[in-house]
């Protein structure tokens, strides 16, 4: 971040503000990880803040500290747009544009007033905010969190409530520290967040070791569906609403499925598609190894973005015609799929 923006940050956060932060639209842990401390961080300088998800999130993550506290403008969306029409500062953290928040969530926060602040690592932000802390080769927002406290002097501010948080965060966003995108840097703040109070093996316990039977059926259905497109080195799952529904699918179900089709050898790509009736889209994440760039992909075809690595997006036609669209996309990246 540049020296003026930070100290522009400084003035401005030396008087008591009114402040929102939002993650993007179906949280993930680094969204809630990062709002969370950035919350605690604030409340400890003497703010007022609160965090407003655009919608709900999964229940591993409902431990995390100031769960309780996290408004979602899905259920109540007259007290958070009130919030937002009387904050002065709005972070947004983990999303790099307002559509990420929903249509009508990502129109209230451009036209709000409020002096915007985004902290993010997902390739091509918009410029919609005032002061951009956003960089594509840091792991995690959380990791950014962090930074940005340092940036600010504040290391001594990280107490065991926020360093959890962050911890959280990069462990997730990480693929628990195996994911290329993690650096000796990242490293040595997860070892100082465990120095600040933070608990690896409990935070781990309660993110992964939450499984329900239901989840275990659901993912052994998932298995059961992964094709292999062997002349592209490509994996996909898709899961149709009524299999998801079979196994009383819950948020957070599906998280990590994806990850199974990149761990067969030789795989380049792997992708899963997932049919949402309520939202009526087909939501699609992708996972690539290498250079292979999951990002232009899913933003090419898909209407979606994400990191190089690590993408998602999403169809409005059915199941299957999102998989053959998919499908007949793949030759025209046969070189770029090549291990
Ligand atoms: P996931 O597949 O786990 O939903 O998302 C993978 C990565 O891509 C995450 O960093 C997520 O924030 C990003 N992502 C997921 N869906 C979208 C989307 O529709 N648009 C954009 N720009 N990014 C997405
Ligand atoms: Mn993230």
């Amino acid at each position: 971040m540049e020296k003026s923006q930070i100290e522009a940050i400084q003035l401005l956060l030396k008087q008591p503000k009114n402040i929102v932060i939002v993650p993007h639209r179906n949280p993930d842990g680094d969204a809630m990880g990062s709002t969370l401390a950035l919350y605690h961080y604030l409340i400890s300088l003497g703010h007022e803040a609160s965090v407003i998800a655009p919608n709900d999130y999964p229940e591993f993550l409902k431990w995390l500290p100031g769960t309780d506290l996290v408004k979602q403008f899905e259920f109540d969306e007259e007290e958070c747009s009130k919030l937002i029409a009387e904050s002065e500062i709005i972070f947004t953290l983990d999303f790099n544009d307002l559509s990420r928040v929903g249509n009508q969530m990502g129109n209230i926060l451009e036209t709000a007033s409020s002096l915007k602040i985004m902290i993010d690592h997902h390739q091509q932000p918009s410029a919609y905010a005032k002061y951009m802390y956003s960089n594509v080769e840091i792991s995690s927002t959380c990791e950014m969190v962090y930074n940005f406290i340092e940036f600010l002097g504040d290391e001594s501010k990280i107490d065991a409530v926020i360093a959890t948080c962050l911890y959280t965060g990069i462990m997730t966003d990480t693929g628990s520290f195996r994911f290329p995108s993690t650096t000796s840097r990242t490293l040595e703040i997860a070892g100082d967040l465990m120095k600040r109070g933070a608990n690896h093996s409990d935070i781990h316990n309660q993110v992964f070791d939450t499984n329900s039977y239901n989840r275990l059926q659901l993912l052994s259905c998932a298995l059961g569906n992964l094709k292999i497109l062997k002349d592209y080195n490509t994996a996909y799952i898709s899961l149709s609403q009524e299999e998801l529904d079979k196994f009383e699918f819950k948020k957070g179900d599906t998280e990590g499925f994806v990850n199974y089709g990149l761990s067969i050898k030789g795989i380049v790509m792997a992708v899963i598609f997932i049919e949402n009736v309520q939202d009526d889209i087909i939501k699609i994440s992708f996972r690539s190894k290498g250079s292979f760039s999951v990002n232009d992909f899913a933003r090419s075809h898909f209407n979606g973005g994400g990191h190089t690595n690590a993408a998602g997006g999403r169809s409005e036609t059915s199941l299957n015609g999102a998989i053959e669209k998919f499908i007949s996309i793949l030759p025209a990246y046969k070189q770029q799929l090549a291990p």
